[in-house]
């Protein structure tokens, strides 16, 4: 594992009724509002002056206001500190004044607010719902589609929620599955992250949980023998656990990150991707074929492919879906089935996840009971019906 050797500041940044409050505290060894309920995290920078004593910052980065209404807070890991001169970091966490100006969407464009089971449980499917555990992240992603929780006031879950959560889990049998999501599980202190799975084992063994952290990505440090002891203790009383990573570009899967990821797979945990398209990140085919190609060395499955869902503030991240079809067509000459995620969009007002890709059906000859087909070579077949 990498020296620290980074200055040790902390200033965080919490959201309250609209209004927007910066603390800024000076601590010997952590950088941030750490409890017994909160990992301690290592340096990030965490404002737009301590970013410029990194990286130049272009205009319209410095000009970016962190009071504006559709932004979330600055935080940015030290893992990811050497990584800011690669453009596509550089463009999933270094905020840009474009997320002041983005006022056409809404914050919560998936309706999450309306479908609560508990006060932390979001029940929006039939079969599986989601658990905010926190509103921390290790870094803030710029295209989050969450932004009304990560970084806000929300704080972790406590005993009651928890508790209520589990509850209602083990009352509707027709969960199957239920994720871990926030915010970042992981930044919960390893205690908390304990009870939250003995919680879930001991209420409702036979759903499965899924883990979704970006930790691996931004801070794979956080992955100690402690905490993994912690995992495959309670693994061992139940449903599968599940992985799933947000990989979003090759140059993220660091030898940190990979040997983060490779403690889970070898005590039985399967890894899964889920990547969002962000427009001058990974929009082009070849960097998404080289994410895959990296991502199945690392015994990770590229699982979905997110169009970035409408969230205001995240804009100028976003293609068009035609460009993403582009994509998603030209992608999948290039790689096997097993390194193909599903291009998705997640449909506002909680209309649900659908699949898109390139219809290689052209017609149905009626008349002649066929089928024609266009190859991924853009050749002609017919298959009788
Ligand atoms: S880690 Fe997840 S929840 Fe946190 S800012 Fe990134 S996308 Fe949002």
């Amino acid at each position: 594992m990498r020296q620290k050797q980074y200055r040790v500041v902390l200033s965080y940044i919490v959201k309250q009724d609209s209004a927007i409050y910066a603390l800024r505290v000076i601590s010997s060894d952590c950088i941030a509002p750490a409890g017994p309920e909160c990992y301690k995290i290592h340096m990030a920078i965490s404002s737009i002056d301590e970013l410029s004593q990194y990286i130049e910052l272009s205009n319209s980065e410095r000009k970016w206001n962190p009071e504006g209404e559709s932004t979330l807070p600055i935080l940015i890991s030290d893992h990811l500190i050497p990584m800011l001169n690669n453009p596509a970091i550089r463009k999933q966490f270094v905020p840009d004044a474009a997320e002041n100006e983005d006022r056409e969407c809404t914050l919560d464009p998936q309706m999450e607010r309306e479908h609560q089971g508990t006060s932390r449980l979001i029940h929006r499917y039939r079969n599986r719902a989601a658990f905010i555990t926190t509103d921390r992240c290790f870094s803030y992603c710029r295209h989050c589609f969450r932004r009304r929780i990560a970084g806000s006031e929300l704080g972790a879950a406590d005993d009651k929620a928890i508790t209520e959560a589990a509850a209602y889990v083990a009352s509707h049998p027709e969960i199957k599955e239920i994720l871990l999501t926030g915010g970042d599980m992981f930044t919960l202190s390893d205690e908390r992250i304990n009870q939250l799975l003995s919680a879930f084992r001991e209420k409702c063994p036979s759903v499965i949980l899924r883990l979704c952290t970006r930790a691996a990505a931004v801070y794979p440090e956080r992955f100690t023998d402690n905490l993994m002891e912690i995992i495959r203790k309670n693994l061992r009383k139940g449903a599968p656990f599940y992985l799933m990573t947000q990989f979003n570009h090759p140059d993220e899967l660091t030898d940190d990150a990979i040997e983060a990821v490779a403690r889970f797979v070898d005590i039985g945990i399967p890894a899964m991707n889920q990547s969002v398209l962000l427009k001058g990140v990974n929009d082009d085919a070849a960097i998404l074929e080289k994410l895959s190609e990296k991502l199945l060395l690392a015994r990770i499955k590229p699982y979905y492919l997110f169009q970035g869902d409408p969230v205001r503030g995240t804009g100028h991240l976003r293609t068009t879906v035609s460009e993403g079809l582009k994509i998603e067509k030209e992608l999948r000459k290039r790689v096997s089935g097993l390194g193909m995620p599903q291009y998705t969009i997640d449909l506002p007002q909680g209309g649900g996840k659908v699949i898109l890709t390139h219809s290689y059906l052209v017609c149905i000859d009626e008349k002649r009971d066929k089928y024609v087909f266009e190859t991924p070579d853009g050749e002609t077949r017919t298959y009788p019906d």
